[in-house]
């Protein structure tokens, strides 16, 4: 380390996710670049992946700004690739039962080392790491990585605070503070009761049975986009909206990044097209389209004759999935007109004069990514938040166009529906709308992450409080 001492020493607990690991790594940015030593930890598996795609993850201390971020993997005892990984219902349990252990002795060392831990963060799915913190007596904040909508949603879910929609009246519409009324295929799906995926929102509500022993909850969102719903949620807990992470003004670019592949080069073809002229595609990093559905997307872009980058990740070996496969001659006909890739650099791509719009999963990453770079939507959610995040998108913050609602994967969503959405997201009075807003999205929460902004301000209140406490 340099010669200048950090003020404190955060250390972050993450889940082994994609989703997850983005707005953790950059919130530990954000604090290095604010002169704390940071200590990311998450797990080998994972670790070595990053490693892979990164030159640079060392568990030595690298600097970015006036302060420090470290790397530290544990093991999950599972060897890589195990398909169980993907099983959550039988990964999230396994992980803790290893992970409460290893992460106490971590962060005990940490202390004997010489370089106490001051605050521990964690995000959703490892409830366990507040316990770690409770039991060895150091403050424990949670980073909740979705909407501060979604947040309301589940606490409200699992205070039974209002009705849910139920097995016998599953189509009952949801109504909360400072929120439109949520109809039943807008709350998280996790939360339906007829989803097969009801595992991941008890995942997730393990949480909100622990939130009682968070002192903070840091949220990747800003006060002006979601006012009303966080002074409602601020009523029940202390959520400190700090996001969007992903813009870090003070940091100077750093090369560390969290992806699991390296992502191909598609910035020199972006380059090389007009002005707002390019439809971005991502379905995120773990949503795998039915090949029917890849069928009626590629031919409703080719229908449409817009031009555009799209990210067909090949599914993850764990999944035992098929690799998507294209129309016969769709790239010949594509030409220069269209790119493929199998992962993008998306900050970068979202970032880009070239791009029009982005066809989006609606994972909140990839939302708040689009939203406050200036970048309208279209929606094509599939499941969880991404449903709730979509209606947001589309309805609240006025800079999208829906091409499906609720849980997409119910459906096919034909041909001439893309090719009709994607036309009216590009082109014409409703195009320069979205974009208009957006690019107001973009001032705001420019504005929120600036020095003495909203999402700094909250920032700094929870590293003074670190301080207090640990002084
Ligand atoms: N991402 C990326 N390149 C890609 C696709 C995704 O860098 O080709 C990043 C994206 O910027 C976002 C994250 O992966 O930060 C995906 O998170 P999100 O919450 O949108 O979706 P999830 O993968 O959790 O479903």
């Amino acid at each position: 380390m340099g010669s200048e001492t950090p003020s404190a020493h955060i250390f972050l607990v993450c889940f082994p996710a994609q989703g997850h690991i983005n707005p953790m790594l950059r919130l530990g940015k954000r604090l290095a670049a604010k002169g704390m030593l940071v200590t990311f930890s998450t797990t080998e598996n994972y670790g070595k992946e990053m490693r892979k795609a990164n030159n640079g993850i060392s568990e030595e201390a690298t600097p970015v700004g006036s302060g420090f971020i470290r790397f530290e993997f544990f093991p999950d005892g599972l060897p890589e690739d195990d398909p169980k990984q993907t099983d959550l219902e039988y990964y999230v349990p396994k992980l803790e039962l290893v992970g409460k252990e290893l992460v106490t002795q971590m962060i005990k060392r940490h202390a004997t080392e010489g370089r106490p831990v001051s605050c521990v963060v964690n995000n959703p799915f490892i409830p366990w790491v507040c316990d770690v913190a409770v039991e060895l007596g150091i403050p424990q904040a949670t980073l909740w990585i979705q909407s501060c909508a979604v947040f309301s949603v589940y606490y409200h879910y699992n205070n039974k605070t209002v009705p849910f929609p139920t097995e016998a009246e599953p189509n009952m519409d949801v109504q909360l503070p400072g929120m439109p009324v949520l109809k039943h295929d807008e709350i998280p799906s996790f939360l339906h009761p007829s989803d097969p995926f009801q595992v991941l929102g008890r995942a997730i509500l393990g949480q909100f049975k622990k939130l009682s022993k968070s002192f903070y909850v840091l949220m990747d969102t800003f006060q002006e986009l979601e006012p009303e719903i966080i002074e409602h949620m601020s009523q029940v807990c202390i959520v400190k909206p700090v996001g969007p992470l992903f813009k870090n003004p003070k940091a100077p670019k750093t090369s560390i990044r969290g992806d699991l592949m390296k992502a191909d080069d598609c910035l020199d073809w972006l380059d090389s097209r007009p002005p707002a002229s390019v439809v971005y595609i991502s379905f995120g990093s773990i949503v795998h389209l039915k090949q029917e559905q890849v069928d009626e997307i590629a031919h409703g872009l080719l229908s449409s004759g817009v031009s555009f980058l799209w990210v067909l990740k090949p599914p993850a070996k764990a999944f035992g999935l098929e690799k998507h496969v294209l129309p016969q001659g769709f790239l010949e006909e594509v030409g220069d007109k269209g790119k493929l890739v199998q992962w993008s650099p998306q900050e970068q791509i979202l970032g880009h004069t070239s791009v029009a719009c982005f066809l989006t999963h609606c994972g909140w990453n990839s939302s708040v990514e689009a939203l406050t770079s200036g970048v309208p939507v279209v929606t094509f959610p599939q499941w969880g938040d991404q449903v709730t995040n979509a209606k947001f998108l589309v309805d609240v913050f006025g800079v999208g166009l829906r091409l499906s609602r609720g849980m997409a994967e119910n459906r096919l969503v034909t041909r001439a529906e893309v090719e009709k959405c994607l036309l009216e997201a590009t082109v014409g009075d409703k195009a320069v709308e979205l974009r208009r807003n957006a690019l107001e999205w973009k001032k705001a929460a420019d504005e929120a992450v600036a020095e003495g902004g909203s999402s700094d301000r909250s920032l700094e209140d929870f590293l003074d409080d670190i301080s207090k406490i640990t002084s």
